[in-house]
């Protein structure tokens, strides 16, 4: 349960609120030509895309634009792209997937980050209560995984190796490539969470050298409830479900065929404005990063300083604890998170600071502050019109 706010905002700062969202690595806003691309297809174009009639024929022609426009922004084959509910769906299919494709050969070994998402964490741990065995490689202090303890994890009974390509709550890009390449030579797949880098820096499946490779929707302004997994062709693995041959088998089920469709206009429009909306974001981001370090004693940055997502920014702010921060943030109309969508409203401390090396007392005062297309720069001047008097408001109350 989050904690009671302890101190109201006072009678001047309560007007005038703006509604600023700055937790667009939890959520983005469907961009309009994706939702508009999506609304035939929940209404007058019904049809299955597995019948073979003109009703059918037309969805399925769609989606497979779809699967082109996801496959571009990642550099691979349509035929490598299969569709899924989102990101939590293909980091599973991926990991279990190739997993349950060693049942008797030996390979029971799963190398994970310290630092990767719970729908990756979640899914080895599932693997290691299951007959498999886990290696789990630590982070630096700007959460970049640990490359001589994948090679020292490595062996030859190693199925695959996950480790993220961008942290959704620090940002920090991780060295998949290198990482890939001891893999292979160890005879190991790889695989990578590319759900909060795809779309927003250069993702490309041949240059980071991976066999699978997951990204979601909604975190590139599309659709929520749906995803793609890219499967390097020649790849095996075993499908999560079993039912029709939809996507080859890979994933039965009639399609999310507006969702799919959304999707792969937002990968189109992602791909397009890449270079453009990078640099836009990275300034703001970099904006509001100095001001703050400027102008709130006793704040620092947590990720990498330069290897980081171009929106994220992530600010430990010593000397307060638990929720009051962001309750304080949403309650002047600011929306941001504390670490990861799923962990916020929790008091744990972030498992990512944490194998980050940062002592639990400084990782209670975090603030992720994660930007998107329609952040302005006027959001920075109405966060920094407000962020200094809460932080001491907040400061200035002892903790229960
Ligand atoms: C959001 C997210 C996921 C989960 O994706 P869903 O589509 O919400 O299931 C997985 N990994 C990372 C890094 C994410 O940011």
């Amino acid at each position: 349960m989050a904690t009671a706010p302890r101190s109201a905002p006072d009678a001047a700062m309560a007007q005038d609120i703006r509604r600023v969202y700055l937790d667009n690595n939890a959520t983005t806003r469907i961009h309009p030509d994706a939702l508009e691309a999506m609304l035939p297809y929940l209404g007058e174009h019904y049809g299955n895309p597995s019948s073979g009639h003109w009703f059918g024929r037309s969805v399925r022609a769609r989606i497979e634009d779809a699967r082109e426009q996801v496959a571009a922004l990642i550099g691979a084959q349509p035929s490598e792209v299969f569709f899924c509910s989102g990101g939590t769906e293909s980091d599973n299919a991926a990991i279990k997937g190739v997993a349950w494709n060693h049942p008797r050969d030996g390979k029971r070994q799963v190398i994970t980050s310290a630092v990767d998402h719970p729908a990756v964490l979640n899914t080895v741990r599932y693997l290691s209560e299951n007959g498999y065995r886990l290696s789990v490689v630590g982070v630096d202090k700007y959460g970049m995984a640990d490359i001589g303890a994948v090679d020292a994890a490595l062996d030859s009974a190693t199925a695959v190796v996950s480790v993220m390509h961008a942290n959704n709550e620090v940002g920090t890009i991780q060295p998949v490539r290198e990482i890939a390449q001891r893999a292979k030579a160890r005879g190991a797949l790889v695989h990578t969470d590319a759900i909060q880098s795809a779309g927003k820096i250069p993702v490309d499946v041949n240059d980071i050298m991976v066999d699978l490779l997951s990204i979601s929707a909604h975190k590139i302004h599309g659709p929520k409830g749906v995803g793609a997994l890219y499967v390097r062709k020649g790849v095996k693995i075993h499908p999560l479900i079993t039912g029709g041959s939809h996507e080859r088998g890979m994933r039965p089920g009639t399609e999310n065929v507006s969702g799919i469709i959304g999707f792969g206009k937002a990968c189109e429009i992602a791909r397009k404005n890449l270079v453009k909306d990078s640099i836009r974001i990275k300034s703001l981001r970099d904006e509001l990063q100095k001001r703050i370090l400027e102008t709130i004693p006793s704040v620092r940055l947590n990720g990498h300083p330069e290897k980081r997502l171009p929106g994220t920014l992530n600010i430990g702010i010593e000397g307060v604890e638990g929720d009051a921060l962001p309750i304080q943030c949403d309650m002047h109309g600011i929306a941001l998170s504390t670490g990861s969508a799923c962990s916020s409203g929790s008091p744990e401390p972030s498992y990512v600071l944490l194998a980050m090396g940062i002592p639990a007392t400084v990782v209670r005062g975090l603030l992720r502050f994660s930007f998107g297309r329609e952040n302005t720069f006027e959001d920075i001047g109405y966060v920094m019109e407000r962020l200094p008097k809460i932080v001491s408001a907040v400061r200035s109350v002892p903790p229960l």
